[in-house]
């Protein structure tokens, strides 16, 4: 046994220090991203905010309305459309604005190689991006998994993930991941650390992980745990070069699920895709051999996601403006992190 000494810390633990800066205005702030991806060299533009591929928040409806806002913003689709949806939401979309979602399962790999030879991938209408997701990226198969995609089709952008040390990070980069996902228990619906006991502080890792991919000249996404727009601000001030999004993007409209009205309050059921709830409706029920590390909440119908998405957007420029960065590039580099005991004043409640 062995205890590490060092604070690792979470976004609630920090704030970001002002700087003199020359912005006359947040208009001037231009928080989109470029990249161009290590293996797949394929380029990127956009704001770096990615859906999670869960239920509720990686849908079709959601990718209809990031491309309505025109900002670049992409979404995971979560894993359970059908081939023929998929298909068809692709011949109708193209592949831009989102990332095709699998796991290690057979059946992902033949659903995925069933599209890779369709006529949508032909007319190149189809898969652009590809989200290798699981819950535990340590293991030697996921590992053995990543390599097989990229060799399987070199042009692929792989987001892969999920781990939270700089040594994983590094590993899925050389087998061919071009983006690997940060976050292991911080997740609003997430209750791997309550069950296991594992996790890491995400800011921690996103600083140490993002240092590691950078070496390599890859990227890394910030996946979970961010609750208002500063914890965005953070993740990239922390070196993030994507973010995704579950909690803060669920209960809209384009959570394809039904709105239940009780009292004349209108509320959605939002939970972790490896909770209860997510095993039933997929998977039939929990398999024997493990427990769910997810949960299921009723959370209030939020409305139109343009208007989260407003608030998103409008809170990373103002944080840019705060600290003087003109572009989202340059928020990491012109961020010190102050160590807090206390950030927000709930005297009026937690809003
Ligand atoms: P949020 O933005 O809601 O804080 O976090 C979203 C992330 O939580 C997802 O992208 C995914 O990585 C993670 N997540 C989603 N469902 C579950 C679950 O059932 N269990 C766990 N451990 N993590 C989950």
């Amino acid at each position: 046994m062995r205890i590490e000494e060092g604070v690792k810390l979470d976004f609630k633990d920090v704030l970001i220090r002002p700087k003199r800066s020359t912005l006359a205005s947040r208009k001037d702030v231009d928080i989109s991203r470029e990249f161009t991806f290590k293996w797949s060299a394929r380029r990127f533009k956009g704001v770096p905010i990615i859906a999670a591929n869960m239920d509720g928040v990686g849908t079709f409806a959601m990718a209809e309305a990031f491309e309505k806002n025109k900002n670049g913003l992409t979404v995971a689709l979560h894993k359970h459309y059908p081939i023929k949806d998929l298909l068809g939401f692709f011949k109708k979309n193209g592949g831009k604005s989102v990332w095709y979602s699998i796991g290690i399962t057979d059946d992902d790999q033949k659903k995925l190689k069933e599209f890779l030879k369709s006529d949508v991938q032909k007319s190149g209408k189809g898969i652009e991006k590809l989200c290798i997701d699981v819950a535990n990226g340590y293991s030697e198969q996921f590992v053995d998994f990543v390599k097989k995609i990229r060799d399987l089709d070199s042009g692929l952008t792989i987001m892969a993930g999920n781990v939270v040390t700089g040594e994983m990070v590094e590993e899925l980069i050389l087998c061919g991941a071009d983006v690997v996902k940060v976050g292991i228990g911080p997740g609003s619906v997430c209750t791997t650390r309550k069950m296991t006991g594992v996790g890491y502080p995400q800011l921690s890792a996103i600083i140490e992980c993002a240092d590691a991919a950078h070496g390599l000249g890859g990227l890394i996404c910030a996946d979970g745990g961010c609750t208002v727009p500063g914890d965005l601000a953070k993740a990239y001030g922390g070196g993030a070069d994507f973010v995704m999004l579950g909690g803060m993007l669920a209960g809209h409209d384009q959570a394809e699920q039904k709105i239940v009205k009780e009292g004349g309050t209108k509320y959605v059921q939002f939970y972790g895709m490896s909770s209860k709830d997510a095993m039933t409706k997929h998977k039939g029920g929990v398999a024997e051999y493990r427990a769910s590390e997810g949960k299921s909440v009723k959370i209030s119908y939020r409305g139109d996601v343009a208007g989260a998405l407003q608030d998103i957007l409008g809170g990373l420029r103002s944080a840019c403006t705060y600290v003087g960065a003109r572009r989202l590039k340059e928020l990491s580099k012109r961020t010190t992190f102050i160590r807090v005991t206390q950030q927000i004043n709930t005297v009026f409640g937690n809003e």
